[in-house]
């Protein structure tokens, strides 16, 4: 079945379904809320925007960015957002 990311939420700036959580990567318990602008996944307590946002600064500014392919900011668009976060939260030591 067709899903969406983290991407596909900031590009749309509001709620698809299903969005797959960019952290447990569970589908189907992430919704849009209107006020914060941001999915929270109800299976991990996640904000996407907001993990997403924080793994692709951290990894721009240790300079991990295009080790992961990544080259301009267009390309974000093409690449799982799950791996963003996932590379990101081993590189700092947190749980998945
Ligand atoms: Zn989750």
């Amino acid at each position: 079945m067709k899903n969406y990311s983290v991407v596909d939420v900031i590009n749309a700036g509001c709620n698809l379904e299903p969005i797959r959580c960019v952290k447990c990567e569970y589908i189907g318990e992430v919704t849009f809320n209107q006020y914060t602008k941001d999915a929270y996944c109800a299976i991990c307590g996640t904000w996407q925007i907001e993990l997403f946002e924080e793994a692709l600064k951290f990894l721009k500014d240790s300079g991990r960015f295009e080790k992961l392919g990544f080259i301009t900011d267009e390309e974000i668009n093409k690449i799982d957002p799950a791996r963003v976060v996932e590379t990101y939260l081993r590189e700092t030591n947190q749980t998945i």
